[in-house]
């Protein structure tokens, strides 16, 4: 079987990657209290006693750690943690911070209270990563002045704030760093049921007329992730904009999804390519991740962050010690046959 690269027309549609009038949108349907915010109900159980209890000792949160794959609602609750609490949230990234004095900045602004968001939180800089375990567990960091043998070390006081930390690859993350969080979360992938209530919620706040077969549809090939469900509704949504209705029935959904190329488990052209070069290219694998982002054309850590967590939770991939393997799944729903292919 030939690997057949994205369409144009599937690119910019893309469910996977964003663009940036969808990022004004993202913002708009991101619920903003716990209640609005579906599923994940041990998290929020979890969470609702860790406020509770820090309410009643009239302290601060413990410090928290988030970590899932992309777009399952990491940024979502942390801004829901905040505005519950009653306390404001200054969100930076790991890759953003450079020098000490960035983090030291950012926290001796905060207000007793506040919460510091991290996201991908693992590529922070070693250094600043030390400078965290202070911060986190003194409410101190140590800032060296000058140079060489007249350089001095300054202690400064810090707020007591609370840091949440969110990840895509917890193992990336030193031990240190860590142990000093209180509170470590896994968000789960959603359900289909749950996909379709945020679906349903977002149609609303869009005013868009979504039908249940639609959203049953859609919801069965979001890759079980709010964002990238959000996102097929909003081309959904755009499909039926264009052929003149106001509302996605399942004529639109079926049609929009062919045309992203998205099947009926959610998997994409990116997807099936991966699987495809693991089977022909490699007989099914054990195989490295780097091999198959040479013959894929994409970048290693998209596929360990972006395709690989679907494939592996869809039960078409396998990690191994020795490499990805494709799965007898993987074969049967590609149309391989295992036997002549192996
Ligand atoms: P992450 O930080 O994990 O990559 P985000 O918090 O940015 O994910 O979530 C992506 C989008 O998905 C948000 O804009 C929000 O609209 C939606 N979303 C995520 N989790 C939920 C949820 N549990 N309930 C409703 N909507 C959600």
């Amino acid at each position: 079987m030939a690997i057949k690269r994205n369409t144009k027309e599937t690119k910019l549609m893309s469910a996977t990657t964003s663009a940036g009038s969808d990022e004004v949108l993202d913002f708009n349907l991101r619920p903003n209290k716990l209640d609005d915010y579906v599923g994940q109900e041990e998290v929020k159980l979890n969470l609702k006693y860790l406020i509770e209890s820090a309410r009643l000792r009239k302290e601060h949160l413990d410090h928290i750690l988030l970590h899932g794959a992309p777009g399952l609602g990491k940024t979502t609750l942390a801004n829901i943690i905040g505005a519950e609490v009653g306390v404001s949230v200054k969100v930076t990234s790991g890759p953003a911070l450079e020098k000490q004095g960035d983090i030291a900045s950012i926290i001796t602004n905060l207000r007793e209270g506040d919460i510091l968001f991290i996201d991908e939180i693992h590529r922070l800089k070693p250094a600043l990563e030390e400078i965290l375990y202070s911060a986190m567990e003194d409410y101190a960091i140590d800032l060296v002045i000058g140079k060489g043998p007249a350089a001095k070390t300054m202690r400064l006081k810090l707020p007591k704030f609370t840091l949440i930390g969110a990840t895509t690859k917890v193992s990336m993350l030193s031990s240190p760093l860590r142990d000093r969080f209180g509170a470590v979360y896994k968000l789960q992938f959603y359900s289909i049921e749950e996909i379709g209530k945020i679906i349903t919620r977002s149609a609303n706040i869009l005013n868009f007329d979504l039908e249940s077969e639609a959203a049953a549809m859609i919801a069965k090939s979001a890759r079980q992730t709010p964002r990238i469900a959000n996102r097929l509704l909003k081309r959904a949504r755009d499909y039926a904009l264009v052929h003149g209705k106001n509302n996605i029935d399942k004529v639109v959904a079926t049609k929009c999804l062919q045309m992203l190329g998205i099947d009926e488990i959610g998997m994409d052209e990116s997807d099936r390519q991966i699987l495809i070069s693991i089977i022909e290219k490699f007989r099914g694998g054990p195989v490295g991740l780097n091999s198959i982002a040479a013959i894929v054309s994409e970048d290693a850590e998209t596929i360990e962050d972006v395709y690989e967590p679907y494939l592996l939770q869809l039960g078409m991939m396998e990690r191994t010690a020795r490499g990805r393997i494709a799965t007898d799944l993987a074969y049967s729903h590609l149309g391989f046959n295992k036997t002549k292919n192996a």
